[in-house]
C-alpha cells in the first residue's frame, strides 16, 4: 500500500490543526465529482483557504488508479462528517469514482480496503467501526452504498477477511452455540471488556461454566456468583479452558 503524502497547509477551511479525540469510527465517501483525481481532490481542499466556499476536507483520498493521498495527519481533525463531534473522533476517506453511479473502480476499491483494514488494527477496532457518510448525517453519501447496502456489507466483509475478523453486526452473536469453559489449576480473572482493564470477578480452580465463544482472544463466560444465584458474563485470558 502505497501512501502520498500530500499535507495541506494550515488553515481554518481545510486543516484546522486541532487535536483529535480518540478514533473511534472510520467514515467512508465518494467525493461526488465524476472522473476526478485524487490530486484535485486535494487541490480543491487546499485551494479552500483562498476561496472559502466550505469547510471540507478529509484524511485521505483515493484515486482512480488506486493511489492514496494523505491531506490530514490522522491526529488532526478533518472536516468530513458534517457533525463536530463525528469529526472528532473519525477518520475520514473520499473516494473518487469513474461516474455518476458512484461505484468505485477495482483499483480505488482494493486501495480502500487495504487502508480500512490498516487504520482498524492501528486503533484496534473492528469492522463496526466502518460508517458511511449516510449514517452520519443522512446526506447520499457515498451514493453506490447508499444505494447498494448488498454491497457496503461485502465491503466490510472484504475488509474482514483481510483482518482475519468475522464481520461484526448487531445482530450476530444470537445463533452462537453455547460452550462449556472449565477452568485450570489456578485462579482466573473475569473482566467485563476484552482488554481486560475492568474485573468483574473471578473462576475457582477447575470452576466450570458456560462460554459463549472467543473474542479478541479472550473467551466469553456466564458464571455463577459464589454463594448467590446471581450470574454474571465476562471475558477471560486463558483459552485453554474452552471445551
Ligand atoms: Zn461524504
Amino acid at each position: 500500500m502505497n501512501i502520498t503524502n500530500k499535507l495541506l497547509t494550515k488553515n481554518s477551511y481545510s486543516r484546522s490543526g486541532e487535536k483529535q479525540n480518540k478514533i473511534k469510527k472510520v467514515v467512508i465517501h465518494w467525493v461526488g465529482n465524476a472522473n476526478t483525481s485524487a490530486t484535485a481532490n486535494r487541490n480543491y481542499f487546499e485551494n479552500l483557504k483562498n476561496t472559502h466556499k466550505t469547510y471540507a476536507s478529509s484524511h485521505y483520498i483515493i484515486g482512480l488508479k488506486g493511489e492514496i493521498i494523505k491531506c490530514i495527519p490522522e491526529n488532526e481533525v478533518a472536516f468530513h462528517a458534517g457533525s463536530y463531534s463525528m469529526n472528532r473522533k473519525s477518520i475520514g476517506i473520499e473516494n473518487c469514482h469513474p461516474d455518476w453511479n458512484g461505484k468505485f473502480n477495482d483499483n480505488t476499491y482494493k486501495s480502500l480496503v487495504e487502508l480500512c483494514a490498516d487504520i482498524l488494527k492501528r486503533y484496534d477496532l473492528d469492522t463496526s467501526a466502518l460508517i458511511r457518510h449516510y449514517d452520519v448525517t443522512g446526506k447520499e453519501c457515498p451514493k453506490y452504498y447508499v444505494k447498494n447496502t448488498s454491497a457496503w456489507k461485502e465491503f466490510k466483509s472484504d475488509v474482514a477477511k483481510k483482518l482475519n475478523q468475522e464481520v461484526k453486526e448487531e445482530e450476530k452473536g444470537s445463533d452462537e452455540k453455547v460452550r462449556k469453559y472449565k477452568n485450570g489449576s489456578t485462579k482466573e480473572i473475569v473482566y467485563s471488556d476484552t482488554k481486560c482493564t475492568i474485573k468483574l470477578g473471578s473462576l475457582g480452580a477447575y470452576e466450570q461454566c458456560d462460554c459463549f465463544g472467543v473474542f479478541k482472544d479472550r473467551a466469553m463466560v456466564r458464571y455463577k456468583v459464589d454463594g448467590t444465584s446471581n450470574y454474571k458474563i465476562g471475558f477471560v485470558k486463558w483459552l485453554g479452558g474452552v471445551k
